[in-house]
């Protein structure tokens, strides 16, 4: 029901319990195929001529419920669940791009996107005008009449500047093209995508959706701001001709990349990202608080020179988040002790907070970028990305915040 309020949805969209014996939690569909009785009955479907489900690579029941929870809580027109953040992206971008073909991107990546366009992109002949995400002039001359999109993270991870997206997305309805937003340090509860314009969101529902980081996932939503009937892609704007335009991208992305690329997600890790969208407004309130008072309490440390948290009032992107999330900052801070060595001290002295490449996690987890995410990048795209040698990243998770906030106390008087 498009009337339900955010959590309602979050509990009860995608799934209708007449069509699953009666069953209030999606079933898992642990099938390849989907027989028919008649030969006829499956090549209507192959055709399009009837709905149905043909092969788990193209589409799964358990994984279109997840899709349809998803596009509720987005108010979007459609959903495709990939089998990673990484898979959503590169789908997005393969949809959306051939050679000859430009890119206006954010600077401020997470370090997998800026490989995909720097190492690979490029090699297919996609050109990428990199700007900083603060700087709508940069923006605006990053475009030129090759560019197919402007793609930005509602968060940057791990440089934590915020872009002024509903002013991106008066420019890019200006020059006529897509704005692709990554949310995933957002999620559907801090960020409402559609009403600030975007054209298309993705996620990595490895992070805050699945919410424990047990498994691997992405999720691309078409929220119906962009005609694509009228846009600068020919494929596109034939596919809007001939199926209307809130299906043309939806139905690009899953025939044309996601079924020939073969990134789709498995039904069971889709299940537990439908189960964690179920309780996201309750963690991410609690990720919020807990990363406010962390970073608060960080910077009055004397030992840390500089802690990043878009919450902190001092913060140049403070404002626009505020406008921008609901009045709530994220559950993602960073801070700078002065070099590698006290970074790498002060890690191996936590005992409650986790060392390890994720973020989003119930768990309060930790690492130096510098070293790991980033270790084969080059200086520019280390700089380029916000990264440095005495940079720390804390997802900040949902325990107590007395446990976390001593956990680190202890780890900083043995460390530093
Ligand atoms: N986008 C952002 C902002 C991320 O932080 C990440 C991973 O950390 C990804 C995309 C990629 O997601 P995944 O690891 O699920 O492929």
């Amino acid at each position: 029901m498009t009337t339900w309020d955010f959590d309602t949805k979050a509990i009860h969209s995608g799934i209708d319990p007449a069509r699953h014996q009666g069953s209030t939690s999606i079933p898992v569909y642990g099938t390849t195929s989907f027989a028919y009785d008649s030969a006829r009955d499956l090549a209507d479907v192959f055709e399009g001529k009837k709905f149905g489900y043909i092969y788990s690579r193209i589409s799964n029941p358990t994984v279109a419920a997840f899709e349809q929870k998803i596009n509720a809580l987005e108010n979007g027109v459609g959903a495709i669940a990939a089998s990673s953040g990484m898979a959503a992206i590169a789908t997005v971008l393969f949809s959306l791009t051939g050679q000859g073909d430009e890119i206006a991107s954010s600077k401020s990546l997470f370090g997998g996107t800026l490989h995909l366009f720097n190492r690979i992109l490029k090699k297919y002949g996609v050109r990428i005008r990199f700007f900083d995400p603060l700087d709508l002039e940069a923006l605006r001359g990053a475009i030129t009449s090759r560019t197919k999109l402007i793609f930005v993270e509602t968060i940057g991870n791990p440089r934590l500047d915020i872009p002024d997206i509903g002013r991106m997305a008066k420019l890019a309805v200006e020059n006529n093209i897509p704005l692709v937003v990554d949310s995933t340090l957002t999620t559907p509860y801090l960020f409402k995508a559609k009403d600030f314009g975007a054209a298309i969101v993705i996620h990595s529902s490895t992070k805050y959706i699945t919410g424990n980081g047990n498994t691997i996932g992405g999720v691309i939503v078409d929220l119906g701001n962009y005609d694509w009937q009228d846009g600068r892609d020919g494929e596109l704007k034939a596919m809007a001709e001939s199926i209307g335009s809130d299906f043309a991208f939806l139905s690009l992305a899953r025939r044309h990349i996601l079924e020939n690329t073969g990134c789709c997600p498995s039904p069971f890790n889709v299940y537990l990202q439908f189960l964690g969208l179920e309780t996201l407004s309750l963690r991410m309130e609690r990720h919020c608080s807990n990363a406010l008072t962390l970073a608060e309490l960080l910077k009055g440390r004397p030992e840390i020179i500089e802690v990043n948290y878009p919450g902190l009032e001092d913060d140049p992107c403070f404002e626009t988040a505020r406008s921008q999330f609901g009045g709530k900052f994220g559950g993602l801070l960073t801070f700078k002790l002065g070099s590698r060595e006290r970074c790498f001290a002060l890690i191996d002295n936590l005992k409650l907070v986790k060392n390890l490449a994720n973020l989003g996690d119930a768990k309060t987890l930790i690492i130096h970028p510098a070293s790991t995410i980033y270790h084969d990048c080059s200086k520019e795209e280390m700089a380029q990305a916000g990264v440095s040698e005495d940079l720390l990243r804390v997802s900040v998770g949902i325990e107590s915040i007395n446990d976390i906030i001593a956990d680190f106390e202890q780890a900083f008087k043995e460390a530093c």
